[in-house]
Formats: structure tokens, sequence, C-alpha cells
């Protein structure tokens, strides 16, 4: 059985910050949950954040206090911390003065999603994310699957979260009844579907995500459309806590990763786990980047119409 951990980056609300909405899915074999939880953590105890959650978003911002605390690369970790508490403290200070209530709740809210990784610098941080997204790119029995919708391309009124679930559900759909099609190829049953191709989607339980979810679920539910097209893939979403579960974590990684190249066209991370995207005969078929009729010339657009060109 596969686990696809679903996780999404940007907001598929139009005029919000991020001009992209992904949402990803990073499939594993349930056999090897256990060895990649284990390589993951290790990774993390390095960086003395063994029980903490990874959240790339918070991770790879500046920290700017961090800039003003002298000679703070050679302090220790404990040293770090201190200074870095005492420099924010600092900072909560200042802004309460101002008396403008939203800046003193932006930065308490960004200091708490940070406070785990106060202890490491910029460099140390980055370095951190690409040994993380390494680790990925090498996960040969991995997949990842993902909508990338520039949301001003969108017809109106189109739901830009539905439309994506639904592309990314399909995929590993199709990858799994791939799966599926060698096995019988390969001499196995053909009555009934093989355990090992069966998929579970899991997602992390945050609120805006959840009521998604859950009102698509009951929408396929009524309609019965979706779901009785993929019947490989069992059970409804899942949710578990992202901050208690690396997998979802490093689904994260890749969505943030996949929004940061469409957005910014950053390569750093992005290149690190395009490999794991799905493929079907040396094609990518993993990820779409959703531009209407825009004509496009990034790296996976440009892949979509290589191929279309030589059907
Ligand atoms: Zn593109």
């Amino acid at each position: 059985m596969y686990f696809c951990y679903l996780d999404e980056s940007g907001t598929p609300q139009l005029g919000a910050q991020t001009s992209h909405f992904i949402l990803l899915g990073m499939a594993i074999p349930a056999a090897a949950w256990h060895q990649k939880d284990r390589r993951v953590n290790v990774i993390k105890a390095r960086y003395g954040l063994k029980d903490a959650e990874i959240h790339t978003g918070y991770i790879a911002r500046r920290f700017p206090e961090q800039e003003h605390i002298a000679n703070f690369e050679k302090m220790n970790p404990t040293q770090r911390r201190a200074a870095m508490a005492q420099e924010r403290k600092n900072s909560l200070i200042k802004a309460a003065a101002l008396k403008t209530g939203d800046r003193l709740k932006s930065l308490k809210k960004q200091y708490a999603k940070s406070a785990d990784y106060i202890h490491l610098t910029h460099a140390e941080r980055t370095k951190l994310l690409q040994e993380l997204a390494d680790e990925i790119g090498s996960w040969n029995d991995a997949r990842l699957f993902a909508e990338a919708v520039d949301k001003v391309t969108m017809p109106p009124g189109v739901d830009i979260f539905e439309k994506a679930f639904e592309q990314v559900v399909t995929r590993f759909h199709t990858f799994l009844t791939k799966r599926e099609g060698e096995r019988v190829k390969r001499g196995g049953s053909s009555t009934g579907i093989s355990v090992d191709n069966q998929g579970l989607l899991i997602q992390d339980n945050n609120q805006t995500v959840a009521k998604n979810i859950t009102a698509l679920m009951r929408k396929f539910h009524h309609q019965g459309t979706l779901w009785a097209k993929v019947d490989r893939i069992i059970e409804t979403p899942l949710f578990v806590d992202s901050s208690l579960t690396s997998m979802v974590q490093m689904a994260d990684l890749c969505a943030y990763a996949t929004r940061r190249f469409f957005e910014n066209g950053e390569t750093d991370l992005f290149d690190r786990i395009i490999g794991r995207f799905d493929q079907a005969g040396g094609r990518i078929v993993g990820i779409r980047h959703y531009v209407g009729g825009k004509n496009c010339a990034c790296k996976v657009c440009a892949a979509h119409r290589g191929q279309k060109k030589t059907k």
C-alpha cells in the first residue's frame, strides 16, 4: 500500500500574497515508512531539531534579529537561544509601544512559529533544507504528484482547490493503476486488486484544509463522481497532526520548493526533488503548471510541450 501525504503551499484565494497555489502529494510505500521516518529524524537530530516540526516556510526565512547579534555564529546553541530570546523580547516591547496591534500580533505569530529554529544561522537552516530535499530526492520508491496553479489564469468561478485536488488524486490513482498493470503483466493474479497497489491519502489537519477537504468529500460522495473513478484509493483522507508526523513535513518541504520555483524561479530545492515527480516512459507526468492559455517558458511547461510535439 502507498501512503500519499498531501500538503499545500500558497492560498487558493485570488489576491492573496502568492501568485500560485500548489497542491502536492508525496507517495511512499507503507513498508518503507519506518526506514524513511528514521532517516529524516537522523537529519533533524543533527540540527538539534529531534522533536521539532520542520515547517519549511519559517525555516527558510531570514530572522532579522539574528543579524543584530554580534558574533552569533561563534556562540553555542544555548547562548544563541538566550541571545535571540532577549533580542526578540526587545522587538516585542518596541512593537507594543507603537500601539498598532497588527504588527505585534504578526511578530508574535512569527516568533512562535520559528522558535524551534532560532539556534541555527540562516546558512545552517538552508543546509538543513538542502539535506532533507536531497534525502527525498534519493527515495527511488517515492513519487511526487503536484498541480501548480497560476491563479489569475484560472477561469472565474472555478474552485482552485477543488481542481488541484482532483488533479493530484487522479495522478496518484493513475500511478497505482500503472503499477497494478505491471504486476499482472509479470504474471500476478488479475482477480481483485493487489493490496500493494492501493493508496491512502493523508493530510495535515490544519483548519483551512480540513474545511476545504470536508466540503469536497461531501460533494464527491453526494455526486459519486471522483471516488467512483478512483477505486484504488481507499477510505477518505486521514487527518494527522503535522507537528508529529515527519512525512507530512517532507510533503510541506516539497510543496514549498515547488511554489518557490514557479513564483520566484528558485531552483535550489526544486532541482533536488524534481526527479521524484512521477514519470511514464521517460516523460514527466506527475506535475503540471496550470497557466491557462498563457505561454510559459518554465522547464515543466517546456517538458509538457515537448511531449505533445513528439506524440
Ligand atoms: Zn510553466
